[in-house]
């Protein structure tokens, strides 16, 4: 039977899982109904082009507690939990990623962890990266210290979407006015009392990675864009330092003509205009970044459009802020 306010709520966003699917399902299954409580597995598929969204719906007819949330469109990873966040019903409610990277049997340590600690967040917190490659790790390693100065908090280092988080924390996620948001830093953000439980990282059990390189570089934009207007004024120093070289190369000009020395050649020239043309580039860049987000935001576009939801629809559709 479906319990309308399970304890539990376990958030996992697919995208393109077929293949990881029944290993994942076959490792939930018993380690949810081994916990003894109440709680819905809430499968948020986002927008999935394979048979990801077939398998969950044959696997929802004996499973009561598994509630499917399609997206119509590929939103992302973050989206997907903003989806999840806005449906799932539970007092607590855990994220986990679909292909078992981040081991299951940990969310009866986060569970045990936020009873006997009052507080409303528990991170998982990864004590090795070494099945990770080389360059993910190091870029890992650049975002978390760039972010910790940018949220001005301290982000548990590799604590990726993996916690857990009590009913006052998805309310005030769900409260925030801003899409785009990204979870690990938001959640931070907000500042409740929180716990780290250790974990070791597996491989991914089966498929590739969803995380495309355009994917992560998305990420990282959006978590600066969010939390800091630095480069914009790291933009005005690069301004500043291009005028100066410019002014310093009038002057050489102007004293080189004065000198009554022959004009220097045309590659000097070509240099200057490059350098100084590069520094402009990026500050536009750097300036077109923020317009962007301002310009999303002000469109107030929903991030994410619910296509089914097991639990209540039929196949209507719904668009969901
Ligand atoms: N994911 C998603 N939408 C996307 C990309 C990924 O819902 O556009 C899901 C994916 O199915 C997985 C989780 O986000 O459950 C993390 O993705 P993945 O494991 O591929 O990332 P990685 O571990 O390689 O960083
Ligand atoms: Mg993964």
């Amino acid at each position: 039977m479906r319990d309308t306010h399970p304890e539990l709520s376990v958030v996992v966003p697919m995208y393109d899982e077929e293949e990881v699917l029944p290993i994942f399902f076959e490792r939930m299954h018993p380690l949810l109904d081994g916990l003894g409580i109440t709680y819905e597995l809430l499968v948020v598929d986002d927008g999935s082009r394979d048979r990801t969204a077939a398998l969950l719906l044959d696997a929802a007819k004996d499973w009561p507690q598994l509630r499917v949330v399609r997206l119509l469109r590929n939103s992302g990873h973050q989206a997907a939990q903003s989806a999840g966040f806005r449906r799932a019903r539970g007092q607590y409610v855990v994220t986990i990623d679909a292909d078992l990277q981040d081991p299951p049997e940990i969310i009866s340590e986060f569970l045990h962890a936020v009873r006997e600690q009052d507080v409303d967040v528990v991170y998982g917190v990864r004590s090795d990266r070494s099945s990770d490659s080389w360059a993910k790790r190091t870029s890992a390693r650049l975002y978390y210290r760039l972010m910790c100065r940018l949220v001005g908090k301290d982000i548990p280092f590799d604590a990726a979407d993996f916690r857990l988080v009590t009913r006052r924390v998805v309310d005030a996620v769900n409260a925030l006015p801003d899409d785009g948001r990204v979870f690990r830093l938001v959640i931070p953000w907000l500042g409740f009392p929180s716990a780290e439980v250790k974990y070791v990282r597996a491989e991914r059990a089966a498929g590739t990675t969803k995380y495309s390189v355009s994917k992560m570089v998305r990420l990282a934009f959006d978590s600066v864009t969010a939390f800091s207007a630095a480069p914009l004024r790291l933009a005005t120093w690069l301004g500043l330092l291009g005028g100066g070289m410019s002014g310093l190369f009038v002057v050489g000009a102007l004293v080189i003509k004065l000198t009554g020395r022959s004009i220097p050649g045309w590659t000097s020239t070509v240099l200057a205009v490059s350098v100084i043309g590069a520094i402009q580039l990026l500050c536009l860049g750097l300036l077109g970044e923020y317009v962007a987000r301002l310009f999303q935001s002000s469109q107030r576009r929903p991030q994410f459009l619910v296509g089914y939801d097991s639990l209540t629809d039929h196949g209507h559709q719904e668009p969901v802020h």
